[in-house]
Order: structure tokens, then sequence, then C-alpha cells
């Protein structure tokens, strides 16, 4: 039987020198996901996606086999694994080490709830150039009401990883209506307490169809950045992509 990856679609950012590895399925059910747009990357042009839409994620996952060629295809040297949550796939650890092999820097990105052993053998060899962890939010209860799932794992994992000494990057949406300032400086002095240094991306929400939440204001956004800029010495905020994406696959 052909083994199978569950990477459905790569793209390219020329300018933005990176390329992005899409993996099918998330064991998060976040009300604000982007996912709830489409499953194709919405910076591809307007053609493309209409073909892209015509196809079944799950009927295109990337073989082993696949995969090795598509790696002759990626542009930059800088991937990211995302989506989806690329640490539902058992596959993780071949694709990492092949991406390793022909000198990649991987950056994962993760919800940090799961991360299977054989990842952490992964991890702790360096295999991974750079893990991001998405937190929706520090408070127990409102982390569940975003995402479905208690916060503990992420927590911990969070902690662990960063004893290994993994080059660590947290991410954290602001959501206007639901993450309060006070929210986004608790998460500043949890982070901060287990390290000032690390540093952590604020990105703005972006509204999908299932919620009435609302993007925020530039003014806003920098606001409760200059918040978590009390307690973490790198704290930075999206800026948008530079270029337009390049389909790889499918
Ligand atoms: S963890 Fe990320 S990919 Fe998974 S449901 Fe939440 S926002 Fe979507």
């Amino acid at each position: 039987m052909v083994k199978r990856t569950h990477i459905y679609h790569t793209v390219s950012f020329m300018e933005d020198k990176f390329d992005l590895l899409y993996f099918w399925g998330c064991n998060f059910d976040c009300r604000g996901c982007i996912r709830h747009c489409g499953h194709w990357d919405h910076n591809l042009s307007s053609d493309c996606l209409s073909r892209l839409k015509t196809l079944n994620p799950s009927q295109v996952f990337l073989s082993y086999d696949e995969f090795t060629k598509i790696i002759n295809n990626l542009r930059n040297s800088i991937v990211f694994l995302g989506g989806g949550e690329a640490t539902l796939d058992p596959s993780l650890p071949w694709i990492a080490s092949k991406l390793y092999q022909s000198n990649f820097y991987t950056v994962l990105q993760t919800n940090g709830y799961s991360i299977f052993p054989e990842m952490w053998t992964s991890i702790s060899k360096g295999i991974i150039s750079e893990i991001r962890i998405s937190l929706k939010a520090i408070s127990p209860a409102l982390h569940r009401s975003l995402t479905g799932y208690p916060i503990h794992n992420v927590l911990s994992n969070l902690k662990r990883l960063h004893k290994l000494g993994v080059r660590l990057k947290v991410h954290t949406t602001f959501i206007p209506d639901v993450i309060s300032t006070e929210e986004i400086q608790k998460l500043a002095i949890f982070i901060s307490d287990i390290n000032p240094n690390l540093p952590l991306r604020i990105d703005p929400y972006v509204a999908v169809p299932n919620t009435s939440w609302k993007t925020p204001s530039t003014e806003k956004l920098l606001e409760v950045a200059e918040t978590a800029k009390k307690y973490l010495v790198n704290v930075s905020y999206i800026e948008g992509l530079k270029s337009k994406a390049t389909l790889v696959y499918p």
C-alpha cells in the first residue's frame, strides 16, 4: 500500500522567501479558524482557486514518493509546516527529517496540544529548526470556549519545548470582542515567567463567516502590543505578506 502524508497543498511566497506546506485536519475546533473560509491558500489567483475548489483535499494527500519529488520544486530555503495541524500527521518526523537532509530551515506551526513521542525525539535532535506555538488565550475557560479544548497540554508542552532549548515563538490572535487587553497582559506575564526574551507575535483576527467578530483596528492592535511589551522584550504584530502565493501543489 502506498504510504501517504497528510500534506494536500503547497505554495511559495517568493518575495517573503518561504514555502508553506498545508497539512489536513486539526484536533482543535476554533470558532475563528481561517480554514472556515476555505482549505486553499487565499493568496492564490482567482483562476487558480477556482480550479482548486473542484478538488477534494483528502484525495490529493502527497505520497512519500511524491513528497520526495516536491522537495525539488520548493522555491525557498525556509519551509513552514502548517495548515491545519501538522502534528496530527504520523509522517511528520519523516517529513521533517527529509527537509533537514535537504538543508531546509523548517518552521513547525502548531497549536501545541498534542506532540507525539516520535516527534519529541525529532525535536530534541534539532531536526525542526523553529517551533511557533499558537496560544489562543491564557484563561482556561476562554481557551476552551475558543478551541473546544483545555489549555493544560499546550502550556506544559510550551514549557517543555523551552527547556529543550528549541527556537520558539508564541503567536496569539487578537480578537477585540473576545480577547481583552487584560487577557493579553496575562498571556504576556505567563510567557515572561518562562523567559521574557521569548518572542510573541500578535496577529489581528481576520473575520470568518461563522462569527460576528470584527478585525481589530491598527490602533487597537498597537495598544495591546504596547501592553505586552511591558513584560516581554520581543513583541511584534503581523505585517502583511509582500508577495502573492505561487502554487506548487496540487
Ligand atoms: S488550531 Fe489553528 S488550524 Fe486548528 S482549528 Fe484552531 S485556528 Fe484552525
